[in-house]
């Protein structure tokens, strides 16, 4: 069994074991026509469960073929031009050739005796991205896991830096577009269910200060005490960025922590084109970056940034075993010091790997090109008397809903909107999400691939159509009979 260790006498079997792997990955790249195969759970949980995991199979090259079985075959792939569903993004594949360094040699970013010159390319991503985001040298930050958990970070500094004890008397603000992770964040930072004030957006989907800045005012006078602004710099539904300079002004005078979710977003630090949208950023406390959405990185790569880094003490704790107070004195670079993990992954070498290679123009000409590619789609959708799209897009989202010639119920419309979905899932000929706004169930795609041309877009259109016209009239035949 020791031959299956990665070591000095096995480092022959480790090449040939990846580069089977590789191999296979590669052809099946080559080979996808579709987004996905259509497979139900019904079809993939059979040939999972079949298998005994008591029983190994011992050989490479016959784990792949069970692998192309369990998994390779049906899995969902999003560098297919008509994969359009979630905040997935393609790989670029410097950052996939970092995956494969990193798991090897298996770095532990939580101290410096764990990871060594892993940890100084942490902190250099960590200032290049303060850099780019107009922070200055006070700052720093913190590679994490993913969106989710740099909100709860933020919010936990924001707790702790606000001017009570009394967490039944903190708000956070955040608008009725925000992610649901400033809810849960809520919720496990112990502020209860009323803790998050929702702040109606405008037209465009962004926050409305006016009610923002009511909402602060009602809250003082009540009493309780602002703890903080959520910004959503990219909404993830409608990719719509709430007015950052105002808000960090609102933020100022009201005395509240001012967080900035850029977890979509954060491509624009690097747009050759489209940096401008995200100026104000830099008056946040912290900022929330998701490298695996928008700068083509693997999952998982993310980051929170604070401008004053020593609010990142609120997550220092020492342990004897690990990163014992007196290494803090003698200046020891232990990330566990601020983050919310303990052992964790060296996601960013994928990163390093990415900018060293295609440099940060080449990920935000991607990102520009399919921003580009989103107002290409809201033109055919908005001159389609099919569809009713809800707004012109600043990043790369569309939400959009199909409408029937004949009058129907505004139900119906949301079932033939949500069978389409299904539908179309179940052919594997795209992939596309779904939302409610207003109430009413809406189609979403998510345009994260510089391989998707306008010409997949009215594809797709043509096949959510079809799908919905046949519920439709499958259901006229019905309601006749
Ligand atoms: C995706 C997203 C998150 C959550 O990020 P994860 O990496 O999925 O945890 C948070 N905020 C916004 C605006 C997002 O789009």
């Amino acid at each position: 069994m020791r031959s299956h260790l990665l070591n000095d006498t096995t480092a022959e079997s480790y090449r040939r074991s990846v580069t089977e792997g590789v191999e296979r990955v590669a052809s099946k790249l080559a080979a996808t026509r579709r987004p996905f195969t259509g497979a139900g759970v019904e079809d993939i949980a059979p040939l999972i469960d079949r298998v005994d995991l008591d029983r190994p199979l011992g050989d490479t090259s016959a784990v792949l073929d069970e692998l192309e079985d369990v998994y390779l075959r049906d899995a969902v792939y999003f560098h297919h031009p008509r994969y359009l569903g979630h905040l997935n993004c393609p790989v670029v594949i410097p950052a996939v050739l970092g995956e494969a360094v990193l798991s090897a040699v298996n770095s532990s970013l939580d101290t410096w005796d764990q990871s060594a010159g892993g940890t100084l390319i942490e902190r250099r991503l960590i200032d290049w991205t303060a850099g780019r985001v107009g922070y200055g040298p006070a700052a720093d930050g913190v590679f994490t896991s993913g969106g989710s958990q740099s909100n709860l970070q933020a919010l936990l500094l924001a707790r702790e830096e606000a001017k009570t004890e009394d967490l039944a008397k903190l708000r956070i603000f955040s608008s009725e577009c925000s992610h649901f992770s400033v809810q849960k964040s809520a919720q496990l930072l112990g502020l209860g269910r009323s803790a998050v004030v929702s702040i109606p957006c405008d037209h465009d989907k962004r926050m409305q200060t006016v009610a923002l800045a009511r909402a602060l005012e009602r809250c003082a006078a009540e009493g309780n005490v602002p703890m903080a602004v959520v910004a959503t710099a990219g909404t993830t539904d409608f990719g719509s960025l709430d007015p950052l300079p105002e808000i960090a002004e609102l933020c100022e005078r009201y005395g509240a922590w001012f967080h900035v979710d850029a977890a979509y977003g954060c491509g624009l630090l690097v747009s050759p084109t489209r940096r401008h949208l995200l100026n104000g950023i830099e008056h946040a406390d912290s900022v929330t970056v998701d490298y695996h959405k928008s700068f083509f990185q693997p999952v998982s790569s993310s980051a929170i940034l604070v401008k004053d880094g020593s609010t990142l003490r609120h997550a220092t704790y020492h342990a004897d075993y690990l990163n014992p107070r007196r290494a803090a004195e003698e200046r020891i670079p232990n990330q566990v010091d601020k983050s919310l993990q303990t052992t964790r992954r060296f996601d960013a070498l994928k990163l390093w790997m990415t900018l060293r290679t295609m440099g940060a123009d080449g990920i935000g000409s991607l990102f520009d090109e399919v921003c580009d590619l989103a107002v290409q789609g809201w033109r055919l959708l908005a001159a389609d008397p099919r569809y009713d799209v809800v707004v012109e897009p600043t990043l790369s989202t569309l939400v959009f809903r199909y409408i029937p010639d004949a009058v129907t119920s505004p139900a119906e419309i949301d079932r033939a909107n949500l069978y389409a979905r299904k539908a179309l899932f179940a052919s594997g000929e795209a992939v596309v999400a779904g939302t409610k706004t207003g109430g009413r169930q809406y189609l979403k795609f998510t345009l994260l691939n510089p391989e998707t041309t306008a010409g997949d877009i009215a594809a797709v259109l043509d096949l959510i159509a079809g799908h919905a016209e046949q519920y439709l009239g499958e259901n006229l035949v019905h309601a006749a009979s």
